[in-house]
């Protein structure tokens, strides 16, 4: 059986080179985004979409002092590297009408895109916001988790380049117990506030690529309880059930008593 690989994303080592980046469009084929300015941002590339398949995201924090004794207030500054989540129960997935998001040998979320109808419900049904429709094609894509690379015996193009190691890649159980150990160094250096994002409590189950994080999640696009929407579809359809049922049977014990 092959194992069940992941991302553990160290955001306190990442520099925002965006080389990951770079090395998911060459390796994809993927369009460039343009250098535009966002206006809200030096991040030119905004957010995960349907080119952008991995995104470092620039968190710009409160002014602090600057190093040096007298040197100026400077913006702080955080970067983390985002990308589809590989959610253990996947709301893409579990949305798709025709098929076309499977599920990998590697534990990977994988849209494929010959079967894909461009139908658009897993837009909706991810509770990250990653997977988008290109308009101009008609079909919806994301990370593949770079299956091809994985099923060559090699690593993600994402992780291959990360000049920091922030972007570490390996067996999922494994990434696990190395994040509690840079958690317990990280905090015993003093940096009180930093958390793993791995949402394991919510109907997501857990997430293939899991974070590592100072200050609040949100701020990275991290949902604190994201939720597979599909989740309430069953209880909602056993209360109409159940609610069918009862008044058929009231129907019923009004047309039995009124022949009485
Ligand atoms: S993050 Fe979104 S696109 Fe990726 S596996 Fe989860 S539901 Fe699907
Ligand atoms: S795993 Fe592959 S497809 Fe996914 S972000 Fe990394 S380079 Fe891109």
């Amino acid at each position: 059986m092959s194992q069940t690989t992941g991302f553990f994303t160290d955001s306190t080592l990442c520099i925002g080179c965006k080389a990951c980046e770079v090395a998911c469009k060459e390796w994809n084929g993927l369009a460039e985004d343009g250098l535009d300015w966002t206006g809200f941002s030096y991040d030119n590339t905004a957010a995960v979409g349907h080119s952008t398949w991995r995104h470092v995201k620039f968190v710009e924090n409160d002014t602090i002092a600057g190093l040096g004794g007298n040197s100026a207030l400077q913006p702080g500054w955080e970067f983390s590297s985002d990308v589809c989540k590989h959610c253990e129960v996947a709301g893409c997935l579990e949305a798709c009408p025709t098929g076309s998001i499977v599920r990998t040998e590697f534990g990977g979320v994988f849209v494929q895109p010959d079967v894909c109808n461009g139908c658009a419900y897993c837009v909706t049904a991810c509770p990250f916001g990653v997977v988008q429709k290109n308009q101009k094609d008609g079909r919806a894509f994301k990370c593949t988790f770079c299956a091809d690379r994985q099923k060559a015996g090699l690593k993600p193009a994402c992780a291959s380049v990360c000049p920091t190691e922030s972007i570490k890649f390996g067996e999922l159980n494994e990434l696990r117990g190395d994040a509690q150990v840079r958690l317990e160094e990280l905090r015993s250096k003093g940096i009180e506030d930093a958390e793993i994002y791995d949402p394991q409590h919510t109907s997501v189950k857990g997430v293939h690529a899991f974070f590592l994080v100072r200050g609040n999640p949100k701020s990275y696009n991290l949902p604190p309880n994201p939720e597979v929407p599909t989740t309430y579809l069953k209880d909602g359809w056993r209360s109409a059930a159940i609610g069918s049922a009862m008044f058929v049977a009231a129907a019923l014990f009004a047309f039995l008593g009124g022949k009485q």
